[in-house]
């Protein structure tokens, strides 16, 4: 099963393409911010509005399974040092133009 979680989106907050997270199992492939998590609670019914958990969504490049860390344990990535195919940081077999 996918683990789909909601979030908010906050392109100015995250505004790099990639992120590496700084986790043991998570490092060497290059990750997206999506935004922040959410969670609905008791007047999310009614008011339609979910709370920031503290906590960010995360995709790894290529994949789509959503993962919630701290904002702490990433880091901005520049382009050129990841793959846009596979998503490996210093992969070589995506030519850039
Ligand atoms: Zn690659």
């Amino acid at each position: 099963m996918r683990h789909r979680k909601n979030y908010e989106r906050d392109d100015e907050t995250f505004s790099a393409d990639a992120y590496t997270v700084n986790l043991k199992w998570a490092a060497g492939v290059a990750w997206y911010v999506l935004g922040w998590e959410t969670e609905p609670d008791e007047d999310t019914e009614w008011s339609g509005y979910e709370n920031r958990t503290g906590r960010i969504i995360c995709v790894m490049v290529g994949d789509d399974e959503h993962f919630a860390f701290d904002p702490e344990d990433v880091t901005p990535l520049e382009r050129e040092a990841y793959c846009g195919e596979c998503g490996q940081v210093g992969c070589g077999h995506e030519n850039t133009i």
